[in-house]
C-alpha cells in the first residue's frame, strides 16, 4: 500500500531526511521542517513553498517531505512545472482534461517543483493558474521555486494573474527561504580541496621517501 501510494507519487530521486544535512542550511530550522513532516499542515490544507538558488536543496525537502505524506497515508503526486503543464496541454488537445484535473484533485498533496526555470505560453500558465487556485483551501500544494515572488509574474504572465495567485498561495503557507551556496557546489569543492591535500600528501610523502 505504502510503496503503491509512493510509486504513484512518482518522485524524482529518492531523498528523505536521514541524508538531508540541516547544518548546511541553519537559516531553514530544522524543527520546523520535521514538525511539518508529521503532516498538520496537510490536515490544515495549508501550502508549503521553497524558495531559492539552484543546488539548495529544495527538491530534496520536497521529495522528504512528500515521502512523509505518503508515509501518513496521503496520496500524492510530484511533477517539476515544466512536466505539470505539458501535461495539461497535452490533456487539453486530448480532450482529457477534466480527467486529469479529476486526477491531479485526488492527490491531497501535489508537489510542484522547479517553478520558474521554463515561462510557459500564455494558455500553459493558465492551466496551471487553474490547477493551482482550485486547490486553494482544500488541497495542499508544495511549490519550489528560484524565483521571488516578485518575479512570478513572469511565470503567470499579468502582474494581475499573479498576484490573485499568491495571494490565494501564500494565504495558509509555510515559506523557507534558501539562502546561501549551491550543496551540490560546497561539496564539488570540498571534494577537490580534500583530493589537493591528498596529492600535496602523496607529494611530500614521496620527498621525504626519496630524502
Ligand atoms: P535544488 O532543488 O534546490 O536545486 P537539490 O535538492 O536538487 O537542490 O539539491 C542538489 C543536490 O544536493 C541533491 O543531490 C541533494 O540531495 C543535495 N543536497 C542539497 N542540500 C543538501 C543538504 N543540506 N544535505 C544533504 N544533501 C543536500
Ligand atoms: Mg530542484
Amino acid at each position: 500500500m505504502l510503496a503503491a501510494r509512493i510509486k504513484q507519487a512518482a518522485f524524482p530521486t529518492p531523498k528523505d531526511f536521514d541524508t538531508y544535512d540541516f547544518t548546511a542550511m541553519p537559516s531553514l530550522g530544522k524543527p520546523k521542517i520535521l514538525e511539518l513532516a508529521r503532516g498538520d499542515w496537510l490536515v490544515e490544507r495549508a501550502n508549503v513553498i521553497f524558495v531559492g538558488q539552484p543546488g539548495t536543496g529544495k527538491t530534496h525537502l520536497a521529495t522528504a517531505l512528500g515521502l512523509a505524506a505518503c508515509r501518513l497515508g496521503y496520496r500524492v503526486r510530484f511533477f517539476t512545472a515544466a512536466a505539470l503543464v505539458n501535461r495539461l496541454e497535452e490533456a487539453q488537445k486530448q480532450y482529457q482534461l477534466d480527467r486529469f484535473l479529476g486526477q491531479l484533485d485526488r492527490a491531497q498533496l501535489l508537489v510542484c517543483d522547479e517553478l520558474g526555470y521554463l515561462s510557459f505560453s500564455r494558455a500553459g500558465a493558465e492551466l496551471l493558474f487553474q490547477v493551482f487556485a482550485d486547490r486553494y483551501e482544500r488541497r495542499s500544494l508544495l511549490i519550489t521555486s528560484n524565483l521571488a515572488f516578485s518575479d512570478w509574474g513572469q511565470v503567470f504572465q499579468g502582474e494581475r494573474m499573479t498576484a490573485a495567485l499568491l495571494d490565494r498561495l501564500t494565504h495558509r503557507c509555510h515559506i523557507f527561504e534558501m539562502n546561501g551556496e549551491s550543496y551540490r557546489f560546497r561539496e564539488s569543492m570540498r571534494t577537490k580541496k580534500t583530493k589537493a591535500k591528498d596529492k600535496a600528501a602523496d607529494k611530500d610523502a614521496a620527498k621525504s621517501e626519496g630524502d
